[in-house]
Order: C-alpha cells, then structure tokens, then sequence
C-alpha cells in the first residue's frame, strides 16, 4: 500500500546532523502537516468509499481529458520534450474563452503555483496581507514564507459577507495585498462585484487577489472587474468543477502589466504536458461541465432538505460543499470514516465551532452520503 504520510526520522541512524538553520522567514512556520484520506481509503480494498474532505470533484473529468491525454501518450513521443513554454497553446483557448487578451493570462502549476507566484512577485519583508478569514490556509503559507504578515479580519457572523468591515480594516492597515477567496472555502462566503469593485477603487496601490477555485459552481466571477482595474488579479482552477485535480493545472488573469511582472520570477516549464493537453479538451467540453454542475445543484436540494428534515443546522455554500454543525465533530468525522465517508473537520476554526465540512458531488453519490450520514446521527442521538 502506498503511504503518502511523509516519514521523516528524528535523526537517522549513522548520518551526522549538523544543525543548519532554515531561513529566517520560514523559521516561525511549521511544517504544513497534509492528512490525505486516500490510505484509509485504500487499506478497505472493493469497498465504496466517498472521498469529500478536499472539494475535489467526485467523478473522473470528462472522458474528452482522458481521451486526449491517452492520444497524446500514444500518437506522440514527447514526454522526453519540455512542455509547450509558458502554456501558450493553451493561453489561446482560455482568451477565447473569457474574452481577453492573451497577455493577460498565467497559466500555473495548479492555481496555488499561481497564488505563491504572487507572493514571491509582489511581496517584501515586513508587508502586510489583509485576508478575509476564516480562508484557505495554504495562501497563508505562501505569505508567511515570503516575510509577510497575514491580517486576518473575522467578520460579525463567518458566513456572511462584510464589506464595510473590510474596507475599514484596508484603510486603516494600508495593506500591499487582500486575498479573498471568492466564494470562500470553507464558508461559502461571497462577495459581489459592487463590493469587489468598491475595495479595488479604493485601494488603488493594492492587489486584489481574488481566488476563483469554484467560481463555476457558484456561477459568478470578477473577470469582467479586469476591464476597468489593473490591480486586480483573478486565479481559478481546473483542480475542482472540472475534475483534475491530480493533473495540476490553473491559471492567473489580471492587466498585462501584472502578468509580465509574474513572469519576471515565473518558469516557463512549471506546467507539464499532460495538464496541457487535458485543460485543452476539457475548455473544449463545456456540455460535460455543464452536466457536473447541474448534479452538483440538485444535490444541493436534496441536501438541504434532508438536514432541515432532522433539524440539523446545514449551510449550503455556492461552491461544490456544505457545512453541518454537531455535537460532537471529531466523532462525527471519525464515525462517518467507519462508514467510509471522509469529510473535513473544520471545528477548530475561529467562529466555525462544531461545523465540519462535505464536499458535494452526483445526486446518486449524495443519496448514498445522506444514508450514511444518517446512520451515524442516530448512533449520536443513542450516546445522549
Ligand atoms: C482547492 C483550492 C485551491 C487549490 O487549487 P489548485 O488549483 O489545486 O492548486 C485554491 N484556492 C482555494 C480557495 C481552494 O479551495
């Protein structure tokens, strides 16, 4: 069995260590400890399993991927060859696609590639990020590892959005960055573009990052804002609605300006060949998206209804996930992996207390979920 739980021991038998400090901006982080679910997974061969704990999709990518990337593999001898520099070849499909110019597109190593791009791009020592949290954690990563300072500004109630607060927060921090994550994980959050366009106006020495990893689902998007600010960059990703997460493969857009400023520390190699072929054909089936998104919606009904059924607070967001609060959400988790369900405890986030977090897939895969989960609400009802 694979183990993808990195081992690393103390202090290996017969090698000397030397203490050799890390550098100075790195010393106050730890080690991003990442817990994959696909071990437990695996150790229960032939059994179905649902895997919903990072928001992946839950079905394979349009079979156009597959085929294109087994075309590639078979008809071409390339992998020897470095990928097409800078993703040009696909650069041109994605400006066809959003109706821009195509000096205004990254194409990155998963959008976190493009997110940490950012960050070494624009960011000194001692600068100061404004995030709107609780947020996706590994940006904070990217931040801290440049010498950065992350601001967290909490608003009043998690899942709403608070724009005012934010723009306070902005004016008087004067920060070099602000990330939102748009609609956020893990809460759904989502700020429309009259908020959006209000926090760029105002902050015009400031980049706006706005991280659009499941912009399709929630059917909204910032792009159109790139026609009138320059200090605005939007990221998205075919790592979650289009189902190749494992491919890693995203993009960054913003004014020309800013891309080639990326470009400066960018490398043009980052993205290998078969992420290009397989984002190429999957732009190019729309109608298979479109499919995945529609399941993902009327799961969302059948979701909401099933939990307000049982009185158990269930918020639906606009991205490929859900939030339930219980009693008691380590047990919870950890009694719905007996069932083989493998959602994200998301409890011990500042304002997010008892809530843990699903991702949404098929209406076949969510009646199949709701079962299990129903088993384990009665096991908790039983322990009271
Ligand atoms: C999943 C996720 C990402 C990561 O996307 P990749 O393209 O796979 O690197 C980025 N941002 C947010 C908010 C996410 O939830």
């Amino acid at each position: 069995m694979r183990k993808s739980g990195l081992q690393i021991a103390e202090n290996p038998k017969g090698i000397d260590v030397e203490p050799i400090p890390v550098a100075r901006r790195v010393m106050g982080i730890k080690p991003y400890v990442a817990v994959s679910s696909l071990d437990a997974i695996e150790a229960r061969p032939g059994e179905r399993a649902f895997k919903i704990d990072w928001n992946e999709a839950t079905v394979p990518p349009s079979p156009r991927v597959t085929e294109a990337i087994t075309n590639f593999l078979e008809n071409s001898q390339n992998l020897n060859l470095y990928p097409v520099l800078n993703s040009t070849n696909l650069i041109e499909k994605l400006a066809a696609f959003h109706g821009l110019s195509e000096d205004m597109f990254l194409v990155t190593n998963g959008s976190d590639d493009g997110l940490n791009t950012l960050c070494t791009t624009f960011l000194d020592d001692d600068d100061t990020v404004l995030v709107a949290a609780p947020t996706y954690q590994h940006f904070l990563v990217f931040v801290q590892s440049r010498g950065a300072k992350v601001s967290r500004h909490y608003a009043p109630d998690p899942f709403k959005p608070d724009i005012a607060g934010l723009l306070r927060r902005a004016e008087r921090i004067r920060p070099r960055m602000i990330y939102l994550a748009n609609p956020n994980n893990p809460t759904g959050v989502i700020y429309d573009n009259e908020s959006l366009a209000a926090l760029l106006k105002v902050n015009p020495q400031t980049l706006v990052i706005v991280d659009e990893a499941y912009s399709e689902f929630a059917g909204t998007s910032a792009v159109n804002l790139l026609h009138t600010y320059s200090n605005l960059v939007v990221t998205r990703t075919f790592s979650k609605a289009y189902g190749m997460a494992g491919l890693r493969i995203g993009y960054a857009m913003a004014a020309p300006q800013r891309i080639s400023d990326l470009r400066r520390v960018f490398n043009p190699k980052n993205v290998n060949v078969l992420a290009q072929v397989g984002a190429m054909a999957a732009l190019d089936d729309q109608d298979w998206l479109e499919w995945y998104l529609d399941e993902v919606e009327q799961s969302k009904d059948l979701i909401k209804e099933w939990f307000d059924a049982r009185g158990v607070d269930c918020i639906i967001t606009p991205g490929n996930f859900f939030m339930v609060r219980v009693d008691q959400a380590p047990w919870f988790v950890r009694s719905l992996q007996e069932e083989n369900v493998y959602v994200r405890d998301r409890s011990a986030m500042r304002g997010l207390a008892g809530y843990v977090r699903y991702s949404i897939g098929t209406v076949e895969q969510t009646r199949e979920i709701l079962e299990r989960t129903g088993k384990v609400l009665a096991q908790s009802k039983q322990s009271v």
